[in-house]
């Protein structure tokens, strides 16, 4: 016995307008960016310290208590790698006049590393290795345009 069924296909954009939640251990991550304070979480068995915080700890394969094992950090950090582009970062379809720096940033005291624009600096100023410190907006929301982006130190 078959049955015939008809697919109907519609081809067009969709907007989608829509929050999300970003779960309990970056809620409270990004609570901190409201007292323009960085924290990240620490696993208990390695050391290792995640910025931003992880539930897992990828090399131990153990939850961090979301209760416990946070440390405060500070806003400075060391320039693991950059790139640069001339792309808008949440609209890639259209350029910018001058092109832009993308960093990724080792906070001081964490293992992992955070991607933020790199500010006031020259692509041909960049360096891996600099020391950078963030820039935070002046009336931070608890989310990630809190931070602006880094400064050379
Ligand atoms: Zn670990």
């Amino acid at each position: 016995m078959s049955e015939n069924k008809v697919i109907v296909a519609n081809k067009g954009m969709v907007r989608a307008d829509f929050d999300f939640w970003v779960g309990r251990y970056m809620d409270k991550f990004y609570d901190n960016f409201e007292k323009k304070k960085l924290i990240g979480n620490k696993c208990q068995k390695c050391g290792d310290v995640f910025v931003p915080p992880r539930k897992i700890c990828g090399k131990c394969n153990i939850v961090i208590p979301l209760e416990e094992n946070w440390v405060d950090l500070p806003d400075t950090g060391i320039l693991k790698n950059y790139t640069i582009t001339p792309y808008r970062v949440n609209d890639r379809s259209s350029r910018k006049t001058k092109p832009q720096v993308l960093g990724m940033v080792q906070i001081d005291g964490s293992n992992t590393a955070i991607i933020y624009r790199l500010l006031n600096i020259k692509p041909e100023e960049v360096k891996t290795g600099m020391k950078v410190k963030i820039e935070w907006s002046e009336k931070p929301k608890g989310d990630p345009s809190d931070i602006k982006g880094f400064v050379k130190m």
